[in-house]
């Protein structure tokens, strides 16, 4: 990677195929919305937490709902949507794209065409999202990060995604669910405030709903997603010597359920399952299962242990080979 290009991974400007500024700003507009209005929500329910004390109403919301919307991203958008790693009941897919588009991160076809240009080009030239700093020194580490978590939303981004997500949009039940993106925004903060309501009779009761189901849940969902792409990025262990950054961190296991195996998936990007051994806990790739065990979800892939051996024994060789 040439210095220039290294600075352009790291600052945002990896494209030349740069939008109109009209788009750029639109662009910019919604990104910071989709980032601060979470924020907001997490200060509102510090204030709720100070003043009133919080319910168990809103603890189990805030945790049923963050599962269900880590599915949404991590099984729905990313492996099934994004890798096609397994295949699922319409039903199932439908529901998969709904609860991921409640996390607020951008329509389905949108989350698959970034995603998929990140594999296409992961931590070179024309990765939306890569934490590789363009020179040494903890200001650039820091300034990496950034980029990888947030920073990337404001830069342009890849114009052509119609071309890295044709199989999607000639999906007709996923391309309506996509247009609609909105509406299931809305749903994912409407739905707890109506249970929140509903629950303790009283429009405090909604107002915690909302609060903690809808905007705290988007906050942290988003933020899990994220340091994926910044964390696993820069920190943790690397079993597989893949051409890129990826890491595998444990540390982020609870809040990813099972995405944070990433340099694992790096090695093997279409397999449903990221749990190589039976200490790598992948709650995700047992939700595939479980869905293939009813029947809802079918054909598989999965990293075998010939596969396994084999990328293992390729990596000795190519390190073998560099260390003479
Ligand atoms: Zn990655
Ligand atoms: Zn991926």
């Amino acid at each position: 990677m040439t210095q220039r290009s290294e600075a352009a991974v790291a600052t945002g400007t990896t494209s030349a195929r740069q939008p109109p500024l009209q788009i750029l700003r639109w662009q910019r507009n919604l990104a910071r919305l989709i980032v601060i209005a979470p924020m907001l929500g997490v200060a509102a329910a510090a204030y709720l937490a100070y003043t009133r004390g919080v319910t168990t109403v809103d603890l189990v919301l805030l945790l049923v709902l963050y599962v269900a919307n880590v599915f949404g991203v991590e099984v729905g958008y990313h492996r099934h949507f994004s890798h096609r790693a397994f295949k699922a009941h319409p039903a199932v897919r439908a529901l998969l794209a709904i609860a991921g588009s409640a996390s607020a991160q951008g329509p389905v076809l949108f989350w698959v065409g970034v995603h998929r240009e990140h594999h296409g080009h992961t931590d070179r030239e024309g990765d939306p999202h890569s934490p590789r700093a363009a020179s040494p020194g903890a200001l650039a580490v820091m300034r990496g990060l950034w980029h990888a978590h947030i920073g990337w939303m404001f830069q342009p981004l890849p114009q052509d995604f119609g071309r890295k997500v044709a199989d999607l949009l000639g999906d007709r039940l996923i391309f309506r669910l996509h247009r609609y993106y909105p509406l299931w925004v809305a749903l994912g903060l409407l739905l707890p405030a109506a249970i929140g309501g509903v629950l303790a009779q009283s429009w405090e009761g909604a107002l915690s709903g909302f609060v903690w189901g809808g905007l705290v849940r988007v906050f942290l969902v988003q933020h899990a997603t994220w340091s994926v792409n910044s964390i696993c990025h820069s920190f943790g262990s690397r079993p597989f010597d893949t051409a890129d950054t990826s890491t595998n961190n444990p540390l982020l296991l609870l809040t990813s359920l099972g995405g944070c195996w990433h340099n694992n998936h790096h090695a093997f990007p279409a397999v449903a399952r990221n749990d190589f051994h039976w200490w790598q806990l992948d709650p995700c790739g047992w939700f595939v299962r479980l869905l293939q065990l009813s029947g809802l979800a079918w054909d598989l892939r999965v990293a075998s242990d010939r596969m396994l051996a084999t990328r293992a024994a390729s990596d000795a060789s190519d390190s073998q080979g560099e260390s003479s």
